[in-house]
């Protein structure tokens, strides 16, 4: 053994022979009872980033422990094809060639992303071993491969044909800038200070007007309706009257909603429903028009009138103006007010009424949720379960379709001819109807799509392959809170739907790393730690031990570079005892298990007893995944019980030739013990 602990050479060299002897593999232990994980699959686009880092640190100390335990432990790895992050990434690249991916047309430019993914795709992959995690890299995934694809096919046509997967006009969130509608959690909601203005609309009648207020003067060509509340004293006379649209000059109802807060504003509010998703419901209820007046490219459209193909933002002044001069604008106040836009391109997130794909979700929520109640599967901590409950009731439907090139194209055919659409599990050349020509739907999935099919499509369904049937359901989900809604629930509905079981036991959720002073790390704040960085500096189990020591249930996580750097003395500490043990058996073999001396006295009896305790104990934690109580326990152990004082006074009892050979088995034992304790953690 080294006399100096040197992390990276011992871990690269340790890494790669675990790896030879296809040690990450679960057949390393073929008789024993499966056990899956199946990694949160990273973006291929990703780098390693500390929540990773947590992320695999966690599902890393699972399943190393599971494999101990005689388990067949399975990780399984793999990689997200990451739609609109991935086609942006290779937008830029085309971008500095001053060329669009129009100029090079779909296939040119599918063919060019896959290019990407070769040769510049996937870096996390080596980082992630970096890290020293044992997955079973043979069986490395990605949503994109064949199988995947065959899955995802599947699971579209089998909701369609069940009518839970339908076409329809809706709200969506439209980013301008990428040309594509795109998913909740792709929209950044900041605090901006807008100016919130109220002007009248008059009444067809002549009696007067009715004052409504928005931040958005230019959607006030898409009105078709004012709304009121029903118990609204103000204006129980004016529901049922017309008023004039200034403007538009057009004549649209007031309406009586329970969905209108009278507290806000006047009480009564101007109806949008192609522009704004509450506006839209209070459309329907009432059966008023929507009248698209933003365009996909930001800009008013024909319907428009007079402001037909500006600018979405100079409207809204051009508007205020031309209202102004009629005379209609009344009081303008600042108004603190929460705005969306683009994760990726920061544009202004436009609400828009657009034909698009969704899933039916409220059929396939009640069995998710079931699946809880039951305790079918659970979560850890517990208290997730009520976020989980309150958004799986009140579900809305999920819109799959994106404008993109890069991802699952949508099996939809459209007839030329006819009015059919053909949805299908092979491609389509010819109209079922009508036999006439078909053109295939543009648009392909959210990319959430393939990660909910992500447990079981990973196994090989729908095939009934052999892993599908003993790996599947799996065991263990480690994640951050911050995706429970668009990852977790999902997987748990599209799991009990197509397999009937729920794809998972236990879901482990936790915190987010921070910095030390608890900020959240971000790109713009310049204050990300980068960690890879540390372990450069200081190795990867110094890494990897800081965060699961750190790591409580559910709790952010606030790193101190300092913690990484004790962590790295404790490698030291430790690297040290065991060198000193291994002096003292001087080559005597310790057993892989038991061994034990049969009646221990003195300090020898004392450590036994206190290791046979805390190996219990650390079980008992670990199985509820207390992992920093866990690493807390072993550590202290280690560090003040075993090398404080027992390794100290052994060097006494070493000297008596009557108690020399009980304490060198005493001591074999006990580092082996403790090494096996830290086997998972580092
Ligand atoms: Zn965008
Ligand atoms: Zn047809």
């Amino acid at each position: 053994m080294q006399s100096t602990y040197d992390p990276k050479a011992i871990e690269s060299r340790w890494y790669q022979r675990w790896e030879d002897a296809e040690a990450f593999r679960p057949e390393v232990n073929p008789d024993g009872e499966p056990f899956t994980i199946a990694i949160p699959p990273p973006n291929v686009t990703g780098v390693l980033h500390m929540g990773h880092a947590l992320d695999g640190s966690l599902q890393d100390a699972i399943i190393r422990r599971k494999r101990m335990q005689g388990y067949a432990a399975l990780w399984v790895p793999g990689m997200d094809h990451a739609g609109i992050a991935t086609q942006n990434v290779v937008e830029r690249d085309l971008k500095s060639e001053g060329l669009t991916r129009h100029d090079l047309g779909r296939q040119a430019f599918e063919e060019q992303v896959w290019e990407w993914k070769h040769a510049r795709g996937g870096q996390i992959v080596h980082q992630l071993r970096t890290m020293g995690f044992s997955c079973d890299w043979t069986r490395e995934r990605f949503t994109l491969d064949e199988g995947l694809s065959v899955a995802v096919r599947e699971v579209f046509v089998s909701l369609y044909e069940e009518g839970l997967i339908y076409r329809g006009l809706r709200i969506i969130n439209w980013c301008p800038v990428c040309a594509t509608a795109i998913s909740d959690i792709e929209v950044e909601h900041e605090d901006e200070i807008g100016t919130l203005t109220e002007f009248t609309y008059p009444l067809e009648d002549g009696t007067g007007g009715i004052t409504v207020a928005t931040t958005r003067p230019e959607t006030m060509l898409g009105d078709t309706g004012i709304a009121v509340h029903p118990d609204d004293e103000r204006y129980s006379g004016l529901v049922g009257k017309m008023v004039r649209l200034p403007l538009m000059d057009r004549l649209i109802p007031i309406v009586a909603d329970s969905g209108v807060d009278l507290e806000f504003g006047t009480g009564a509010v101007k109806v949008t429903p192609a522009h704004d998703p509450l506006d839209y419901e209070i459309g329907q209820r009432h059966g008023l028009d929507s009248v698209i007046v933003i365009g996909t490219d930001a800009r008013i459209t024909e319907a428009g009138g007079q402001f037909a193909g500006m600018d979405r933002f100079e409207a809204r002044v051009a508007v205020l103006d031309a209202l102004s001069k009629l005379g209609v604008v009344g009081a303008a106040e600042e108004h603190h007010h929460s705005v969306g836009h683009c994760s990726r391109s920061g544009d202004v997130i436009e609400p828009l009424l657009s034909t698009q794909w969704f899933v039916k979700t409220q059929p396939l929520a009640e069995p998710a949720i079931e699946l809880i109640k039951s305790g079918d599967a659970q979560f850890s901590p517990k208290r997730w379960e009520n976020n989980y409950f309150r958004w799986m009731e009140d579900i809305r439907d999920w819109c799959i379709s994106r404008q993109l090139w890069w991802g699952h194209r949508i099996p939809a055919w459209y007839c030329d001819d006819c009015d059919e659409i053909i949805v299908s599990r092979t491609d389509v050349e010819k109209c079922t109807a009508c036999g006439g020509s078909v053109t295939a739907d543009e648009d392909v999935l959210d990319t959430w799509f393939s990660s909910a099919l992500w447990p079981f499509s990973t196994l090989g369904w729908p095939d009934k392959t052999a892993d599908f049937d003993r790996y599947y359901p799996t065991n263990v989900l480690v994640t951050g809170h911050d995706i429970i809604f668009f990852w977790v629930a999902r997987m748990l509905m599209m799991g009990v739907k197509f397999t009937g079981q729920t794809p998972f036991t236990d879901v482990v959720i936790h915190g987010l790393v921070r910095t030390e002073d608890g900020a959240k790390m971000s790109k713009s704040s310049g204050n990300v730690i980068d960690p890879l960085d540390l372990v450069e500096k200081y190795g990867a189990d110094a890494v990897r031990l800081s965060l699961l020591q750190a790591a409580a249930p559910g709790h952010d996580i606030p790193l101190d570079e300092a913690w990484v750097e004790a962590a790295r003395r404790f490698g030291n500490k430790l690297w040290n005892g065991v060198r000193f043990v291994t002096l003292q058996l001087d080559g005597a073999a310790v057993p892989a298990t038991g061994g034990y001396p049969e009646a221990p006295v003195g300090i020898d009896a004392w450590i036994l007893d206190r290791l046979h305790q805390v190996v219990r104990e650390y079980d008992d934690l670990l199985d509820r995944y207390r992992f920093s109580d866990a690493v807390g326990l072993v550590y202290n152990f280690v560090w003040s019980e075993v090398f404080d004082w027992y390794l100290e006074l052994s060097k006494a009892t070493l000297r008596d030739p009557g108690r020399a050979a009980a304490t060198k088995q005493t001591l074999g034992v006990v580092i082996r013990d403790v090494l096996k304790m830290f086997h998972p953690i580092i």
